[in-house]
């Protein structure tokens, strides 16, 4: 018997399809997997179910728009499912969810998609980056996601590649190089799609590169525009891009010296945020290439477009206008920082803005029309400069801060106030909730900087920041490195509430309709706060740091909260201060939970790290002092300040290497690891610079075990 439908009852069908939050209904949906388009992104904010682009919606507030999941429930949730990850490197991505199925990227540039419900694998694609380039990048061999559009899903891998895959079966549609490779670039950005064009940028301003954002067709993989954010060597001629004329008449004679050398930088390795409004793309350019300004461009110059938001046609690549937050840049004072816009009331009229807290801490709310600064206020405690001159939008510097002549001790740093972290906007409470921290750092001239290709290039001392090889001192500085979620007021500029944790590094943040904020920590923590006033309502031991950013999303009526585990990038890996060398750090996981759910973790299954083994040889002072140089200034980037590691990483003090003159030779000058990743050193430093290496890790080493001996191992500072 055929169903027949009554005008009544199919009146009712409709009203409930109408009331039903759009994005639910998800068995209406076309059964073409990531079947997105310009209709579908320009509308996302009425597909709360869906989380089709990399913020969230074009706007990238990292607000879900559902309500299931709220303040007065969060305490019910559970784990629904999890997938473990092949490694123990940092997570970073934000999960795209559309339709019912996750994709999602992974430490190596690797896809995977899932069923979001059950976290069934539908498929996997690895782009075998050659482990070798791990070497270019600064921050780990992250990934933060990728993008969808008519079918295929868009993928920036660590080597430059930018691949679109079938949505359905994982299998290359295209491929395309985006960047020479013989150059330090490196892609760890999740690539965006307007109208049919793929945007992708690069990262390597640390061991020197020149930075642009590039245009691919989404259908084809064809390249439609270039936009270069500073200029190149004008031996070279134009580079023929679209960026030629405004490089030509802004940024020319804002760069000084041989800047070229090392390539000036200005990569874009974050933000490309689309704003459908004003038909605007804005991107965020990062610092300078090598950091220190006195010897890229002679100390002279703003240098134009470093640490700048720049906005642009995403038809053509044209510029249209800048903001510079700090000129002359010689920080590592990226401005890649997530970009969030909004329209919120200042002063009673509402205003389309664009809203920003890049590395250097100053909380930026631009005029999204005209280009112009509304306001800037420091969001954390500020050595470099005090405050913005709003006549003029540039900072009132505190010129010591510069070191020109003497180390400065400068907050924040190169760690960033706020660093890739994604922080969340939400419409009911006017507040963002940023994931900021407070990481000093101490800047000194680096007086015999020659640029090496293909190596570290910040022609600064990092030496000077190894921690100390003692438990007080050591102790003293951990106590004022800090990390907080800040609930901020944009329109006012004013902190309403903050949750401190235990240190620095923590998740990126979403918002809620429920009155709910989701932010993972460094230690391991992932967390439900209540929207307005901060409070824990929920905590979930995900075993390892959780620092990408979560999502929310729907399937078959269910809302459920899904975000990436796993520690990793700068902070733990170079700073010496990371937690937990004793035990060897726990692979990724996708962690995805819902009210009422069951699921469990496994017990933690980590092993202890092998105990220290100082060789038995006899150093030098000298080769020890030499050695404490290189590594500090090339190897510490990866293997941590001091050689202390977190665990990611080896823990140089405790490889069986460093007790044999010969294996450790055969590893960092003859690459005997090359296929794990550890390069050969051989181009940059002679075997007794590599011996030198030995003698200072040695010595660290030595004081490793006589800490261990005193049984301070377990209390972690060391
Ligand atoms: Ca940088």
């Amino acid at each position: 018997m055929r169903a027949k439908y009554t005008g009544a009852s199919l009146l009712a069908l409709v009203t409930v399809a109408w009331l039903l939050p759009a994005g639910q209904g998800d068995a209406a949906r076309p059964a073409r997997a990531a079947s997105v388009d310009a209709s579908r992104l320009m509308n996302a904010a009425s597909e709360p179910g869906n989380w089709m682009t990399h913020g969230g919606t074009y706007a990238e507030q990292r607000f879900a728009n559902l309500t299931q999941i709220n303040s007065s429930n969060a305490g019910k949730l559970g784990l629904v499912w999890s997938y473990d990850l092949d490694t123990n490197r940092g997570q970073e991505a934000t999960p795209l969810v559309i339709d019912g199925v996750m994709y999602t990227t992974t430490a190596w540039s690797k896809v995977v998609a899932l069923d979001a419900a059950t976290g069934k694998v539908k498929w996997r694609y690895d782009p075998e980056v050659v482990k070798d380039r791990g070497h270019a990048a600064c921050c780990d061999v992250v990934n933060r996601g990728v993008a969808a559009w008519g079918g295929m899903i868009f993928l920036g891998a660590l080597d430059g590649r930018l691949i679109a895959l079938d949505a359905a079966t994982g299998k290359v549609k295209w491929s395309v190089v985006t960047v020479d490779q013989k150059q330090p670039y490196t892609i760890t950005g999740a690539p965006r799609v307007v109208k049919g064009k793929v945007f992708i940028g690069n990262g390597g301003a640390e061991l020197g590169v020149r930075g642009y954002v590039s245009a691919y067709d989404a259908m084809t993989g064809k390249k439609l525009w270039r936009f270069y954010t500073i200029p190149g060597n004008p031996a070279n001629g134009p580079d023929h891009e679209v960026s030629d004329s405004v490089l030509k008449a802004k940024a020319g004679d804002t760069w000084f010296g041989k800047y070229w050398e090392a390539g000036g930088g200005g990569t874009v390795w974050d933000a490309i945020v689309y704003d459908q409004e004003m038909d605007r793309l804005y991107i965020g350019v990062g610092n300078g290439s090598p950091w220190n300004h006195q010897i890229r461009s002679q100390g002279k110059g703003d240098n134009l477009f470093l640490s700048s938001v720049v906005a642009l046609d995403p038809n053509t690549g044209k510029y249209l206008w800048h903001y510079q937050g700090t000129p002359g840049e010689s920080w590592d004072f990226t401005q890649t920082q997530p970009i969030i816009l909004a329209t919120i009331k200042i002063d009673g009229k509402p205003r389309k803005v664009l809203m920003q807290a890049p590395k250097n801490g100053f909380f930026y709310v631009i005029d999204r029309e005209t280009g112009k600064l509304i306001s800037a206020k420091g969001f954390v405690p500020q050595s470099w400069a005090n405050g913005v001159d709003m006549a003029t939008g540039r900072p009132n510097e505190v010129p010591e801060a510069r070191y020109r002549k003497a180390a400065a001790l400068v907050t924040p740093s190169a760690l960033g106030a706020h660093n890739w972290h994604p922080m969340a906007f939400s419409p009911k409470t006017s507040l963002v909730y940023l994931p900021a921290q407070e990481v000093p750092f101490a800047y000194q001239t680096d007086a015999s900087y020659s640029h090496k290709p293909g190596a570290w290039n910040i022609a600064v001392v990092a030496a000077i920041n190894a921690p100390p090889n003692d438990r007080a001192a050591t102790k003293a500085v951990r106590s004022i490195l800090k990390g907080e979620l800040l609930a901020w007021d944009p329109a006012t500029q004013k902190e309403v509430w903050r949750v401190n944790h235990d240190g620095p590094w923590n998740g990126g943040v979403m918002a809620t309709a429920g009155n709910l904020v989701f932010q993972g920590s460094a230690r391991g923590h992932f967390s439900a706060y209540d929207a307005a006033n901060g409070k824990t309502l929920w905590d979930f031991d995900a075993q390892t740091g959780v620092m990408a950013g979560p999502v929310s999303y729907t399937v078959g009526g269910v809302q459920y909260v899904a975000v990436m585990a796993g520690y990793g990038g700068a902070y733990p890996l170079s700073t010496g201060y990371g937690d937990g060398p004793e035990r060897v750090a726990p692979n990724g996981r996708v962690l995805v939970f819902k009210l009422g759910g069951t699921a469990k973790l496994p017990p933690r299954d980590d092993a202890p790290m092998p105990p220290a083994n100082p060789p038995k040889d006899v150093f030098t002072p000298q080769q020890i002092a030499q050695g404490s140089l290189l590594f500090e200034g090339n190897c510490g980037v990866c293997h941590g300040a001091g050689a202390r590691s977190t665990g990611i990483l080896p823990d140089l003090r405790r490889s069986a290497m460093l007790s044999d003159k010969e294996g450790w030779s055969a590893v960092v000058h003859g690459g005997l690891l090359q296929p794990q990743g550890m390069i050969s050193f051989a181009k940059w430093f002679s075997k007794d610079e590599i011996e030198a290496i030995r003698a200072y890790v040695g010595v660290q080493a030595k004081y490793l075990a006589s800490e261990d001996a005193a049984g301070a191992g377990k209390a972690g500072g060391h």
